[in-house]
């Protein structure tokens, strides 16, 4: 394919992708995309199946007998919610934007067409869900035990670099309990919130600020609840936090220290808990990876951790090596999102590259 033909095709098939709305308001558009994306292989000698679980479709494509492929690629073709117009894309200079632009309609497109391209080679499979952005709870989690593979990438958005690690998620309620009374005697009564703000401070000590990005723990106070007037006792009161922890530690470990910071006396309640995404740097596919991309985009990309989780952790958990690799581009979940399409036809031609070298 000529670089010109290349770009044209991403541009096509990404801007299609853009206008459905796959948001996860919107179960019908999740499977007409799915629908699409099983009607592009029409007619070709693969097997493709389908999922669905909770509303959320998925499919994965393998070359006929192919059962764990070298590279499988990941894609979601959910996205975030949007304005109207951000589901009709349009390009300006080397820029196509749209909802879903860079997070990750053009790493779905990139995967799509290069599998068509290249699917007699037996090397590559596809897995494709719809619940990415709400957790991946019912589409790469229950798929990663079914579908084995050699090594996974995910077009996700990196600026080029190759991400190895992803940090891992606990998400954790507070409850403190009091005894409600009038606010003019608070002696006769318990401040639940005077008792959640104390237990915060524990827990704040034992997660203390991160005030710069650096590789460490991090802890985030998301909401507070508690009381309705300033001359009552409130009886109870509630907190969230985000914590993000680093493979120095282990989700366990990092329930086990709140609870004993916070102390028996608050209810504590895990909401979410996620694994790390850790790949070796020197694991072989990482590599030829980073040696694919040398040769083709000329300069040796960056090795490197992202704060946010994808998808990948799952096959983390699943001892599978993993890795985010996709183009650049800009304000994801935002306003005018997009990809930047010469980026998107160079990891085209890497991830191509490396099917050649696997
Ligand atoms: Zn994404």
């Amino acid at each position: 394919m000529t670089p010109n033909s290349l770009e044209k095709d991403l541009v096509a098939l990404t801007s299609e992708l853009i206008r459905f709305k796959s948001t996860k308001a919107n179960p019908a558009e999740l499977k007409r995309v799915i629908d699409y994306i099983e009607r592009f292989f029409d007619g070709m000698d693969v097997t493709i199946k389908r999922y669905e679980r909770k509303g959320k479709h998925a499919i994965v494509i393998l070359p006929r007998g192919v059962r764990k492929p070298k590279l499988l690629l990941c894609s979601h073709a959910d996205v975030v919610e949007a304005e109207e117009k951000q589901f009709v894309p349009f390009r300006k200079g080397d820029r196509l934007y749209g909802r879903g632009a860079v997070d990750m309609k053009a790493g779905l497109a990139i995967s799509l067409l290069l599998f068509k391209a290249h699917y007699r080679t037996k090397k590559l499979g596809l897995m494709i869900t719809t619940d990415e952005e709400i957790g991946g709870f019912d589409g790469v989690a229950k798929l990663v035990g079914k579908f084995p593979a050699e090594f996974v990438v995910a077009s996700e958005p990196t600026q080029d670099a190759l991400i190895v690690k992803e940090k891992g998620v606990v998400w954790l309620k507070l409850r403190a309990k009091g005894k409600a009374c009038h606010g003019s005697r608070p002696w006769l009564g318990e401040n639940a919130i005077d008792n959640l703000l104390a237990a915060y401070a524990r827990l704040r000590r034992a997660f203390p600020h991160v005030t710069k990005d650096s590789w460490k723990t991090t802890m985030n106070l998301g909401s507070i609840r508690g009381g309705d007037a300033p001359n009552r006792v409130p009886d109870a009161a509630e907190l969230t936090v985000d914590i993000r922890y680093t493979e120095k530690t282990t989700a366990e470990k990092v329930i086990a220290t709140a609870q004993r910071a916070v102390g028996t006396t608050i209810g504590i309640e895990v909401l979410e808990r996620c694994p790390l995404m850790i790949t070796a740097p020197h694991q072989e596919q990482v590599k030829r990876m980073a040696a694919c991309s040398e040769e083709i985009v000329g300069t040796r990309p960056r090795i490197t951790a992202e704060h946010g989780a994808s998808d990948l952790r799952f096959f983390s958990e699943a001892g599978i090596p993993a890795l985010v690799y996709g183009p650049k581009g800009a304000n994801y979940h935002g306003k005018d999102e997009y990809v930047e399409i010469r980026s998107a036809a160079e990891i085209y031609r890497v991830l191509e590259h490396y099917l050649k070298k696997a």
